[in-house]
């Protein structure tokens, strides 16, 4: 069976270009970048070319960037790395309700043990946050706000440059979750007055277990991990000179052809939302129809169908696909953005990710319309909600 990957935000297929430019590193300049050896010199020759890759991508400087194993590592770095910097000022910390659970169940560990109070922004019924809201959030003890770039569920694109001068012009420190946005969505740290920024290789085509923190010079920020004195004295452990290598790599490619890919997504992402939308009755949208959406990303409610039934279905027919963010699949809990959204819970449980990606093609997309259309009708015959609806059930 061919099968169909439509699940590009949980994440991508490391790329061949990269994967090559990583292969050496394996075998060949093995040595670990922070000797001074001729082969520690020369392994820390290629990570300070990555580092300079993931500086240009975002108009940062080199010595801004700081690797580390991941988004969700660079996350929890950011927060308890201010906290830490920062506890002087207060420990108030501004935050929406849809991060990914990389933010906010650190955010909720910290509170419950009182290192920290968080004030959870509200979304409205596209995703957006209220820029008023935020404002009014602002307290003298608030030492971080921090809003995902780009959201991991229904892809909805916040105004970081307008929320970047509101935390500048109170003074407080601005940290932006771009793990989803990076490759898709063009970033300036200086232009959009970003202090510190998240990414993760393995979204944009790069390998796994390799991220990146960004942070502004000057910013104080408590290190992470301790132990070496590798990346400044600030993330210890041997750098990863393979993965970091490929980040570099992937980041430039994505940045590079990000237009192209982008207006190529979107068109297959498009065409897809139109037919679901022609062939399917009872389906919601969600997040915005607007251009201020990840061009790779479709989510929709089925109404009457256990999104976690849909997928397992599409799976059998060769489709892969997400319901809610990877990361909560397998839990029964609704999606907790679809219901930030206003989503009613049983929308919230109908629902399923598409996030499709450069490789994709049209026949594909044709292909996965055609098994939605038969795999929600088969559904729904076996939904008494649905046959009452219709007025067929014998139980309801
Ligand atoms: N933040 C967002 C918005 C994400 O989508 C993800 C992963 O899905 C993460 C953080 C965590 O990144 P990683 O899987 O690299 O730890």
């Amino acid at each position: 069976m061919n099968r169909i990957y439509f699940d590009h935000s949980a994440t991508t297929p490391t790329s061949k270009e990269v994967l090559e430019e990583m292969l050496p590193f394996f075998t060949d300049i093995y040595g670990n970048g922070s000797s001074q050896h001729f082969h520690g010199r020369e392994a820390g020759k290629y990570i300070d070319i990555a580092r300079r890759q993931v500086a240009n991508a975002i108009g940062a400087k080199a010595g801004e960037i700081y690797f580390t194993g991941g988004g969700t590592e660079s996350d929890n770095w950011a927060i308890r790395g201010i906290l830490e910097g920062y506890k002087a000022k207060g420990k108030h910390i501004i935050t929406t309700c849809i991060e990914h659970p990389a933010m906010i169940k650190t955010l909720q560990s910290l509170q419950k043990n009182d290192l920290a109070d968080v004030t959870f922004l509200d979304v409205n019924s596209e995703g957006f946050i209220s820029l008023e809201q935020l404002k009014n959030a602002i307290r003298p003890d608030t030492i971080l706000i921090s809003v995902m770039t780009a959201n991991n569920e229904i892809g909805t694109i916040q105004d970081i440059k307008a929320i970047g001068e509101i935390a500048k012009q109170h003074n407080i420190i601005f940290h932006t979750d771009s793990v989803q946005a990076i490759g898709n969505v063009a970033i300036d740290v200086n232009d959009m007055n970003i202090d510190l920024l998240s990414m993760s290789a393995h979204k944009f085509y790069g390998p796994k277990g390799v991220g990146v923190l960004y942070k502004r010079n000057g910013i104080k920020l408590g290190s992470y991990m301790t132990g070496g004195e590798q990346e400044r004295n600030m993330r210890a452990g041997t750098l990863n000179t393979p993965g970091i290598v490929g980040c570099g790599k992937a980041i430039e490619i994505a940045v590079r052809d990000m237009d192209k890919n982008n207006k190529y997504v979107a068109s297959l992402r498009d065409y897809f939302v139109s037919e679901v939308e022609k062939k399917i009755d009872n389906v919601y949208y969600n997040g915005t129809k607007s251009d201020k959406r990840l061009a790779s990303n479709a989510n929709f409610s089925f109404e009457f169908i256990e999104g976690e039934a849909l997928l397992l279905r599409l799976d059998l027919a060769g489709i892969s696909v997400s319901s809610g963010s990877a990361c909560s699949s397998g839990s029964l809990e609704p999606s907790y953005v679809l219901l930030a959204t206003g989503r009613a819970i049983e929308l919230a449980h109908g629902s399923l990710r598409f996030s499709f990606g450069k490789n994709n093609t049209k026949q594909e997309i044709d292909y996965a319309i055609d098994s939605l259309v038969k795999i929600v009708h088969d559904l729904r015959e076996l939904s008494p909600l649905f046959l009452k609806k219709k007025g067929e059930s014998k139980y309801v």
